[in-house]
């Protein structure tokens, strides 16, 4: 999956998610990434976010609007997307021994971004006016 989350100059927002859905996926099935609020979700008046993982997992939480509800509640984007996933682990181990894969992208009308995954290698870009596009790859020791 492909996600972004995008603000211009006057603060207007978009989100997209792009998949090629699951490895042996069944015919028909439908992920969360065209599902708005589990995939994505935007609210120019406040942020964005985006999810890849396993899609059945990210629409049980709505993991997308969760990141946004977080951001409107205050939280950074970055704190934002730690609390998702980690509740996400949380819940999932407890319902069924193990978490799903699961990476959360966000950022609020202002620009700042945050990131959190659960798996290893996951790579993320980000590019400004400004800066040129930098491309990095999260590890865990
Ligand atoms: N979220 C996608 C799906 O479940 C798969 C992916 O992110 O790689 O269809």
């Amino acid at each position: 999956t492909v996600g972004m989350v995008c603000v211009d100059q006057g603060a207007h927002m978009s989100a997209a998610t792009s998949t090629s859905g699951l490895f042996m996926k069944r015919a028909g099935r439908v992920g969360d990434s065209p599902i708005s609020g589990s995939g994505f979700y935007v609210d120019s008046e406040v942020g964005g976010a985006s999810a890849t993982g396993l899609g059945e997992d990210v629409m049980k939480g709505c993991v997308s609007y969760e990141i946004v509800r977080l951001m409107k509640e205050g939280k950074t984007p970055q704190e934002a997307c730690d609390i998702a996933v980690t509740n996400f682990d949380k819940e999932l181990k407890k319902r069924r021994g193990k978490a799903g894969d699961m990476s959360l992208i966000a950022m609020n009308n202002k620009g700042e971004w945050g990131v959190a995954t659960n798996i290893q290698g996951f790579s993320f870009a980000v590019a400004t006016e400004k800066e040129e596009p930098t491309v990095y790859l999260v590890q865990f020791d």
